[in-house]
């Protein structure tokens, strides 16, 4: 017998950062999430976070989550039967924003209890195997100094790349925080430097052609991210491969991102391009486009799915919820571990989660 969904229930938490994640963009110093318990007829629970970014939505996504769980219940628990099923009913309205982010959840929420009712991890269950995946250390807009003393962190802990983001007062301040951090680093790590969103196009050209002849490896989010013409004409101009992604919502926009020729390489969000279904059908398009397809977030589940991607680049090792996490990812030389238990590498701490209740 199909097992279905029994019930969904959720928490909302907000979790200090050990490192604020400042940006050109705004600095989130607690990571707002909501967490999902999916209970299947079999007693099977399947896990899953959101990521809200601001707290103001934490409520509202829970509201809109919580409701979703009443519609789906009874429904076999299979990712493509719940989704088909949500999707129908936001056909009118349509499905972006937190719409987009609640479908999310309960997608990765449904292939985690997939997986755990299999008893595998849930790489296998994709056709996949376990296997080291190469991460990089994500870091945020630190200034100089700090830049520095994180350059070390991310050597001490082995990582191959660092990213910082940038997008100081002037193109001067930029260079002297990349050049102190690649100094640092020498020839042990590279580095890729994301600008949030905060240039104009013009204002990008002149600054990405500046740093064209520092070898690094990306150039992100140089514009607003829904500029697919303007991203264009940058990554035109710059032989630094330009990288966006993080920001699409639904596969439909990746889409018109690839065909817009808006950038070299691409790293949908989990979350936003919404969940372990549709990751699926973004690493097809990435695929099909012969482009190299990194990470944003997510670095539990992303982990599982990097192995299953055909144009798999790095993992972004960012970790926002790795204190409410029974078992946050592992991170050995630069490579993250999968865990080897059932399920899609989410599992809560519950003392945490009652500690960081928001
Ligand atoms: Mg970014």
């Amino acid at each position: 017998m199909t097992s279905t969904v029994r019930s969904l229930t959720s928490r909302a938490v907000s979790v200090p950062l050990a490192n604020p994640i400042r940006t050109a963009s705004g600095e989130v110093t607690h990571a707002p999430l909501l967490l999902i318990d999916l209970m299947t007829s079999d007693g099977v629970v399947g896990y899953a976070y959101l990521f809200t970014y601001t707290p103001l939505v934490l409520a509202p996504l829970k509201s809109l989550v919580d409701s979703l769980g009443a519609v789906i219940a009874g429904v076999p628990a299979a990712p493509a039967v719940v989704l088909r099923t949500l999707d129908q009913r936001f056909r009118l309205l349509g499905n972006t924003g937190l719409v987009t982010m609640a479908l999310a959840g309960i997608d990765m929420a449904v292939w985690d209890a997939l997986a755990r009712a299999a008893g595998l991890p849930l790489v296998r269950v994709l056709g996949g195997a376990p296997k080291p995946v190469p991460a990089y250390f994500s870091q945020g807009m630190d200034g100089l100094e700090r830049g520095v003393e994180l350059a070390h962190e991310c050597l001490e802990h082995g990582f191959q790349l660092m990213k910082i983001k940038i997008g100081y007062q002037t193109l001067a301040d930029d260079l002297a925080v990349i050049e102190a951090v690649q100094r640092t680093l020498g020839d042990r790590a590279g580095l890729a430097v994301d600008y949030n969103q905060s240039l104009t196009v013009p204002e990008a050209i002149r600054r990405c052609a500046a740093l064209d002849h520092l070898g690094l490896a990306w150039i992100e989010e140089p514009t607003r991210q829904e500029d697919n013409a303007g991203h264009a004409h940058i990554a035109e101009a710059t032989t630094t491969p330009i990288m966006i992604g993080e920001n699409w919502f639904g596969v439909h926009e990746m889409a018109r991102s690839i065909e817009a020729r808006a950038s070299d390489l691409v790293m949908p969000d989990l979350m936003k391009i919404g969940g372990v279904t549709a990751w699926q059908q973004a690493a097809a398009l990435a695929a099909g486009a012969r482009l190299p397809m990194g990470s944003h977030l997510f670095q539990e589940v992303t982990a599982h799915l990097m192995p299953v991607t055909p144009t798999a680049s790095w993992l972004e090792y960012l970790d926002v919820a790795g204190p409410i996490l029974e078992e946050p990812l592992k991170i050995e030389r630069g490579m993250a571990i999968l865990s080897a238990q059932p399920g899609s590498g989410v599992r809560w701490d519950e003392a945490a989660v009652t500690q960081f209740a928001a």
